[in-house]
């Protein structure tokens, strides 16, 4: 390849692009296989994108290798049928979307070995048309799963056993901003991004920050408790969400929590986040505002390889510092970033680079700088950059957020593994999680939230290699068992899913597995809300309903 070409564009490339990148990826689209023309699709989630310049595309997809372009009548039942009408009656028959080649981009989220067609997309716009719709499927005995963006990296967002996906893009409104009590009320088909944004004006944002926040939606975020960058000083989501309005899966609507963040009663706030949707679809959310900090100070350490950059994160918080953010960045990623669009000037001869953020108050600052920076230097650091102005951090985060996409030139497909490990073993856990790709002839690199110890194995492969999407399946599970082994936990941020929900067993006992069961139980006890998600399900949902099929087949390939 060339230096310059321009190759299949990547899921995270695109979600990060700017609206030129895109559309040379749509240009650039007509040659590529199906599963990555979905995800070129992903931004059409949102029903603006599908009436206009996207929406042609999508009537006329060249791509698609379907002949059945005429209307899907959700199957050949009257069950069906009284369901869509049902359906179409609550939202209106725009919102109701049943076409194969409509269906085709929710097909699969940004996990993309994982799919399931859904047998339809309901795009409700309040709180009510949610309760009604779940009303209907329950009804008809459908299950139903809600989505957001669509770019989880589990599988959360499937619809299995021929269900509906209730999709939340329509619901995008900030409803109320109050800078006093520092909290806002969302609904949850509000990008992530876009809420800091809007209380920009306050001096004010949103903590939990995502790789993907410019796509993300807030709905999504609580149901997988979601991460990010500056997860190190701020907390996940769970820190910042201080009430919720849940359409529970029996249609009811109820209200969680607090704008105070003290609720009566049991913590069932605390239970919904990270409940990955099977609790009940989140229609409203009221989410803590942080006050933007005086300074903010960005270090690049350049190191000589991956470990001792670990060993740097280690030592700097041994040392007391609490730094916003410590993210590494391996060769092999920075070899991909600085060919893409998101070049960002990164030393292509180092082992790998750490991004370090201090921020809070003026006269604190400067000092912990100072004192991370003599940290890295003592262990190993080749030197270590300091950004001088907002351009220049910029810059430096740009490696970082736009690694993901970057990588879209390295093959057809990522696999991103997530996982958490003690932080002190961070070092040797590398070397061995390495080892695991070189012993499967992967092509295996690390970008990662270092300071939590949260790691994130990217594989990059072609799922049309049968033996290749076997490899990956296999490097992805030892990964998992050695991070269990070392005391670490099978997901940091990504969720649990499809993708894990058998590999659940490394971590909890059937005891309590059944504990967690029965909270599931407790809210839909006819396990019609996001079946066949977090629990290895084989026995779970034919024990517990037999009506439900089809939950533990998820088609991969
Ligand atoms: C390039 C890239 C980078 C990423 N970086 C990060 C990162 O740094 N940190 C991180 O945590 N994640 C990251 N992710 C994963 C993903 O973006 C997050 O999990 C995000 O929260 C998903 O939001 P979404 O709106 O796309 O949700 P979806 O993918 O649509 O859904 C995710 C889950 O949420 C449920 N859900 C959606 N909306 C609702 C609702 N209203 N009520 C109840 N349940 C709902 C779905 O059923 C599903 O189980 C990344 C993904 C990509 C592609």
């Amino acid at each position: 390849m060339t230096q310059g070409e321009r190759v299949r564009p990547g899921i995270g490339e695109l979600l990060g692009s700017p609206a030129d990148d895109r559309r040379i990826a749509f240009e650039g689209a007509q040659g590529i296989s199906p599963w990555q023309a979905r995800f070129i699709l992903l931004k059409g989630t949102n029903p603006l994108f599908r009436r206009g310049r996207l929406g042609k595309l999508l009537r006329y997809p060249r791509w698609v290798a379907t002949s059945q372009h005429q209307r899907n009548d959700m199957g050949p039942s009257s069950n069906s049928s009284s369901l869509e009408a049902a359906l179409r009656d609550v939202v209106g028959s725009d919102q109701v979307l049943t076409r194969p080649e409509e269906l085709f981009v929710y097909e699969a989220d940004g996990l993309t070995h994982h799919s399931a067609r859904p047998r339809a997309v309901i795009l409700p716009a309040t709180t009510e048309e949610v309760a009604r719709v779940v009303k209907a499927c329950r009804k008809h005995e459908v299950p139903f799963v809600p989505r957001g963006a669509g770019t989880g990296l589990s599988g959360g967002a499937l619809a299995l056993a021929d269900g509906v996906i209730i999709e939340c893009a329509r619901m995008n409104r900030i409803l109320r901003v109050d800078p006093g009590d520092r909290f806002a009320v969302v609904q949850p088909g509000v990008v992530n991004a876009d809420l800091s944004k809007a209380v920009l004006q306050h001096g004010l944002f949103y903590a939990p920050d995502p790789s993907s926040q410019q796509a993300c939606t807030l709905g999504g975020n609580v149901a997988e408790n979601s991460g990010g960058p500056h997860t190190l000083k701020y907390g996940t989501t769970t820190n910042h969400v201080l009430a919720l309005e849940l359409v529970l899966p029996d249609g009811n609507v109820v209200r969680l929590g607090s704008p105070t963040g003290w609720p009566a009663g049991y913590d069932l706030v605390g239970a919904v986040v990270g409940s990955e949707g099977t609790l009940g679809i989140v229609t409203e959310a009221t989410v803590r505002l942080t006050p933007i900090p005086e300074r903010t100070e960005t270090l690049l350490g350049i190191f000589p390889d991956v470990v001792s950059a670990c060993r740097a994160v280690g030592a700097i918080i041994r040392s007391g510092l609490v730094p916003a953010a410590m993210e590494i960045v391996d060769r092999r990623t920075i070899e991909a970033v600085e060919a893409s669009v998101y070049a960002a000037g990164l030393p292509t001869d180092a082992g790998a680079v750490l991004i370090m953020e201090l921020d809070g108050p003026a006269v604190a600052v400067g000092v912990q700088a100072e004192r991370t920076q003599a940290l890295a230097l003592a262990e190993g650091a080749r030197e270590v950059q300091v950004a001088r102005d907002e351009e220049e951090r910029q810059r430096f985060w740009r490696a970082r957020k736009g690694a993901f996409g970057a990588m879209g030139r390295l093959a057809p497909d990522l696999y991103v593994n997530d996982a958490v490990v003690p932080r002190r073993k961070l070092p040797e856990i590398l070397e061995a999680v390495c080892a695991i790709g070189d012993k499967h002839g992967l092509r295996l690199s690390n970008v990662f939230h270092a300071g939590d110890g949260n790691l994130h194995p990217n594989i990059s492969f072609d799922r049309r290699d049968a033996d290749e999407l076997a490899r990956v399946l296999k490097a992805g599970k030892e990964i998992l068992q050695l991070c269990v082994e070392a005391g670490g936990v099978i997901s940091g941020e990504h969720g649990i899913g499809t993708e894990k929900r058998d590999y659940m067993g490394l971590l909890f006992s059937d005891d309590d597995l059944d504990a967690m069961k029965k909270l599931r139980a407790a809210f839909d006890p006819t396990l019609t809300c996001n079946p066949g998600k977090l629990f290895p399900t084989t026995r779970f949902c034919y024990e517990a309903n037999p009506k439900a099929r089809g939950y533990d087949q998820v088609p991969l390939g």
